[in-house]
């Protein structure tokens, strides 16, 4: 079955898959998203026989239609190799009452990992499917993991260009490290004065400008983007999904066709669309629980049916779900408004004009599959703890606000089907928060000193993407005002 790629923001638009992928976002602004959605070919049992490699490319065909198996083959293949520090790629932890689906084993210990080593790959061979020969230049808007993911996936890949935003102190001391010391002679990091959304909304303003557009045609550039608005960057995702079900399925903790539960730990709505994506194709989902921190728009809105971004933003100790503008949340808009465009594009009209627009009842139904939760600042802190201490496994900040919120889904629901906690990033790229809950108290060393003794602690080695920047030089230390980033690309592209 071919699968094209429409517009939420156009009815008109129609692209095969690779098309979508060089070219980022739609033009009108909307998000690309699969005109159907096919089924599985292999059966839930078959599937499980697998390993990763090869269950990602059973979910990345059906979306990716006008690939080969040969040029699919070879992305998946150079993806997920030795840069991940398991053999598994993906592997299930079993913790008290849930499966932790660890997705930090890729190069910078957080999940964009999963998306972003194949990414690369999947940009500079849809540019040679469909005869670009211009550079693309990656934009990218980063709450602080998206960024170095790229940036390593990027480094000097031929062909392409990389320039990160991130918030200038809005990012974990082991984030921004990672970022302003990246190699590569095709990469740029930039800090801006502002908060995510405001990178965010940055780069899409950049990508809406038309004459920037045409002026960097002209030099032999075109723009795209590495952030989870990219299909290239969605569906990879979907894979893990469909990985960690079919784990379960083989390893007898549940029967063929048995409904789970995924608790996700959701800021630009990317990690939890995939799973939602994963239902759709096949695997029997009943619940996906969206957690927040207390930025918690998302439940307002799965509880109310309103979204409205218009309130406080808070720094919080998971700064990559320190979000207020969900972008992929538009995608669901878009399906639960049946599909309608131009109803879409109107409530995200609303949403930029006014900060907020409400569904109708109709909609709020379509959305039943998902569960909204949060956890304040307070209860992820003691969930860490209480894990660490009960069970001597030690979770991340984000990891945490899912497994507070999955707690909290369970007793106020009583539901108890199996469920799996999408574990997002390794304890050592947020460690003086993970020890500041383990130890129950602030201290004063400095980061790496509290890694040594994290390591210590629950001997887990320092991962290499920890050591890596231990000592490394610092290359990339420009600032810029929010309203000065496209004068940062000029600049680079110079
Ligand atoms: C990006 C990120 C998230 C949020 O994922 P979304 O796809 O933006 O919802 C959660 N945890 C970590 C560690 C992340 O890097």
């Amino acid at each position: 079955m071919d699968v094209f790629y429409r517009s939420t923001r156009d009815g008109n638009m129609k692209y095969t898959a690779s098309e979508a992928i060089i070219q980022g976002l739609s033009e009108e602004g909307g998000l690309f998203v699969p005109s159907v959605f096919p089924h599985l070919t292999k059966t839930l049992k078959e599937l499980s026989a697998m390993e990763y490699k090869d269950v990602a490319y059973e979910v990345m065909k059906l979306f990716f239609s006008d690939f080969t198996e040969e040029e699919l083959r070879f992305c998946i293949e150079h993806a997920y190799d030795e840069k991940f520090d398991t053999e598994e790629i993906a592997p299930l932890s079993f913790v008290e009452d849930a499966y932790y689906l660890e997705l930090f084993h890729g190069k910078t210990i957080a999940f964009k990992d999963m998306a972003l080593s194949i990414l690369p790959y999947l940009m500079t061979t849809s540019a040679r499917k469909n005869n670009v020969k211009e550079k693309i230049i990656i934009l990218t808007a980063t709450s602080g993991d998206t960024g170095k993911a790229a940036l390593a996936g990027f480094a000097d890949v031929e062909g392409t260009g990389i320039v990160v935003f991130y918030p200038k102190g809005g990012v974990s001391r082991v984030q921004e490290r990672q970022m302003v010391t990246q190699k590569g002679k095709n990469v740029k990091v930039v800090g801006i004065k502002g908060n995510f959304d405001d990178a965010q909304t940055g780069v899409k303003k950049i990508f809406a400008d038309k004459e920037f557009e045409a002026a960097l045609k002209e030099k032999g550039y075109i723009l795209s983007s590495a952030n989870s608005i990219n299909i290239g960057r969605l569906i990879p995702q979907v894979a893990y999904y469909v990985f960690a079900y079919t784990r379960l399925l083989k390893e007898g903790r549940i029967a063929e066709g048995e409904e789970i539960n995924f608790t996700v730990p959701t800021g630009n709505f990317g990690n939890i669309l995939a799973g939602y994506y994963a239902s759709k194709i096949g695997i029997p989902v009943h619940k996906l629980i969206c957690a927040s921190n207390e930025n918690k728009v998302l439940y307002d809105f799965f509880e109310s049916g309103v979204y409205d971004k218009n309130r406080e933003f808070i720094l919080t100790s998971s700064p990559s779900m320190d979000i207020l503008i969900s972008s992929n949340l538009e995608r669901l808009i878009y399906e639960i408004a049946g599909e309608d465009s131009e109803k879409c594009a109107s409530l995200m009209k609303s949403l930029s004009e006014n900060g907020k627009y409400e569904i109708t009842p109709e909609m709020k139904e379509r959305c039943a599959s998902f569960v909204g939760g949060y956890a304040s600042e307070k209860e992820v802190f003691a969930r860490i703890h209480e894990v660490f201490a009960d069970t001597g496994y030690l979770m991340d900040t984000h990891t945490a606000v899912a497994s507070a919120v999955y707690e909290m889904y369970r007793k106020n629901t009583g539901d108890e089907l199996k469920t799996v906690i999408v574990s997002t990033a390794s304890p050592f790229k947020f460690t003086s928060s993970v020890m500041e809950a383990v130890e129950g108290r602030k201290s004063d060393e400095d980061d790496f000193a509290l890694i040594d003794r994290l390591s210590a602690m629950s001997s887990l080695a320092i991962p290499h993407a920890v050591e890596e920047i231990r000592n490394a030089e610092i290359i990339h230390d420009t600032v810029c005002e929010k309203d000065e980033m496209k004068k940062e690309v000029e600049e680079f592209l110079k």
